[in-house]
């Protein structure tokens, strides 16, 4: 059964610097996604450590976090039936190489570590995610 459930994107640094934030905010909205919050905001490295942190010990951890304070974000929590498994197909594969045509990776990422946007990997993520950028009361 479909349940209704909130989500948190990153449009990332290179996709903003790239002017791709209202087209891939339109691909969200016309995949059925209502906007619930929004920002657009600088990540300090602490920020970005404290949110990778289950990738501490992986070797791309320090290029991640060094990717993800190069420039501004946009930030969004993204509400619909079953928003985590929908979302994370419409964002494809972490490598836009990989992902399926069609697929905001796939039509604006360029390589592994800049892959245009972040999706929440499951329902507990996700209500982790969206609660480190906004308090209650900014999500309608
Ligand atoms: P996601 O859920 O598809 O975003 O992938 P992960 O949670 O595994 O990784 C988080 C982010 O780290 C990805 O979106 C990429 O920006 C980056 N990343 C993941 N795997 C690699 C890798 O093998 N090499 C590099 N350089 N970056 C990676």
């Amino acid at each position: 059964m479909a349940h209704m459930e909130r989500t948190l994107t990153i449009i990332k640094p290179d996709a903003v610097r790239n002017a791709h934030t209202g087209a891939i905010l339109e691909k969200i909205e016309c995949a059925g996604f209502k906007i619930v919050a929004l920002k657009m905001m600088q990540l300090s490295t602490r920020q970005a450590e404290c949110f990778y942190v289950e990738h501490i010990h992986k070797p791309f951890y320090h290029e991640l976090i060094g990717y993800m304070t190069a420039s501004p974000v946009v930030v969004a929590v993204l509400e619909k039936e079953d928003a985590v498994e929908d979302y994370r197909r419409l964002v494809g594969h972490t490598s836009p190489q990989r992902a399926e045509s069609g697929t905001l990776r796939a039509l604006y990422g360029k390589d592994v570590t800049q892959n245009a946007v972040h999706a929440s990997d499951s329902i507990v993520s996700s209500q982790r995610e969206c609660s480190f950028f906004f308090s209650d009361s900014e999500m309608i």
